[in-house]
């Protein structure tokens, strides 16, 4: 496999990490083998709601990356053959403390553009977004909208991508190849040496191997969270991503408004179960018309193996306290997991001058990997 002329860059791992990271690198002229342990990307990429959110992230570089990677987004996705399949977010407030939430954000910068309907507003909201009928508004105090968001399928946008690259930017792909180890100049493989001039970590949750002695200085452990896929009755349609004031309270740009402090106290007591679990709401809509909805959180040394039917019982509760889907049958269950930090929502680390490693060490990477790799090659040159 050793290639007489060494690429400029070797990037380990096919999730949209090492996708971002290798569109960057060949932007700047760079020649990038990908190398991806599995036949396909089967990680967090892929396990996602393709929800690639502005509002909510934290402030500071979470929310300029989220920001920056949502413009490449929609740049490349007609290019790469990629449906932005909605746009926008809604969150339903069904709290006056919600309210007082979204008011706040609203007066930030990071509101800008969006927008709270309350509910003498309705009869507006239905005029501008009719799909918002599927929002049970009878019981809902506000909906706080936001334009800036974009959801695609991951489960094939990731292999698009991964596919326009080869095609478009000459970015060679090795699958079924593990990288074990670095070997100057470049990497070994479970199929033999790929030499390259720099090696790129961008392994993902996938802690041991290569990638546990990179991130030995750091305290990572894992979020497993469980999703659902659930069918609605034909002719059902989300106006956009939809959220509830669970999701108010725990994203940081909006957790971290001192506004936020009386939602939290609210859901703290009056569902504490949802709190233990880490249950917020984001439902999302298909092309065919099925919802994905979740999702949970629970944090460890390792992945969560056992899924609870308790879980889905109550996210499912949760998406049928908002959205008009009645008994929406499950048709699919499955659960992710990513890396997660106390120091923040990514991690971008040099090991020596030929050597880094970057992780998304929060829920956010399809929304920020590549305001993420922007960075990494502006900090590596
Ligand atoms: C259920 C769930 C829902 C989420 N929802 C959202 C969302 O809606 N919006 C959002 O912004 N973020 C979301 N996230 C977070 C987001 O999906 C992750 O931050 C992102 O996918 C991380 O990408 P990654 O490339 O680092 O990891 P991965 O997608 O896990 O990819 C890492 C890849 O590296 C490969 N690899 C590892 N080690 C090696 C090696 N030694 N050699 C070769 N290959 C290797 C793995 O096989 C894997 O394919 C969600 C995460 C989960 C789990």
């Amino acid at each position: 496999m050793a290639n007489s002329i060494p690429y400029d860059i070797v990037i380990a791992g096919a999730g949209i990490v090492g996708l971002a990271h290798a569109y960057e690198a060949a932007r700047r002229g760079l020649s990038v083998a990908v190398v991806e342990k599995d036949s396909r990307c089967v990680g967090a990429s892929i396990r996602n709601f393709g929800f690639i959110t502005i509002s909510g992230q934290a402030q500071g570089d979470t929310w300029r990356r989220a920001r920056y990677s949502r413009d490449i987004w929609n740049s490349i996705a007609p290019d790469a053959g990629i449906e932005v399949v909605h746009r926008g977010s809604w969150i339903a407030c069904q709290r006056p403390e919600a309210i007082e939430v979204a008011r706040a954000f609203l007066q930030s910068e990071m509101g800008v553009g969006c927008k709270l309907y309350q509910k003498p507003d309705f009869p507006q909201l239905l005029a501008e977004h009719p799909d918002a009928n599927s929002l049970l508004l009878e019981d809902i105090l506000g909906v706080l909208h936001s334009p800036l968001e974009l959801r695609v399928e991951s489960r094939t946008a990731i292999e698009k991508l991964a596919h326009w690259l080869e095609e478009r930017w000459n970015v060679q792909f090795f699958w079924n190849t593990e990288v074990l180890g670095i070997r100057k100049p470049g990497v070994q493989t479970s199929s033999g040496p790929i030499r390259a001039d720099r090696v790129l970590l961008c392994c993902g949750g996938s802690l041991s191997g290569i990638a546990k002695t990179a991130l030995a200085d750091y305290d990572l452990k894992l979020c497993t969270l469980q999703m659902l896929r659930v069918r609605p009755a034909p002719g059902f349609r989300l106006p956009g991503s939809v959220m509830t004031d669970n999701s108010l309270a725990r994203y940081s740009g909006w957790a971290e408004l001192p506004e936020a402090e009386k939602l939290k106290a609210c859901i703290k007591s009056e569902m504490p179960e949802y709190l233990e679990a880490g249950i917020h709401l984001i439902a999302v809509q298909s092309a065919d018309g099925s919802l994905i909805v979740g999702d949970s959180h629970v944090y460890s040394d390792s992945e969560t193996v056992f899924s609870s039917a308790e879980v889905d019982h109550l996210i499912l509760n949760l998406a049928r306290s908002v959205l008009d889907i009645g008994q929406a049958e499950i048709v699919e269950r499955w659960a992710g997991t990513y890396p997660v930090w106390q120091g923040g929502d990514a991690l971008i680390h040099r090991l020596s001058p030929r050597e880094c490693i970057a992780v998304v060490t929060s829920g956010t990477g399809a929304s920020t990997a590549f305001g993420l790799a922007r960075d990494t090659f502006d900090i590596w040159r």
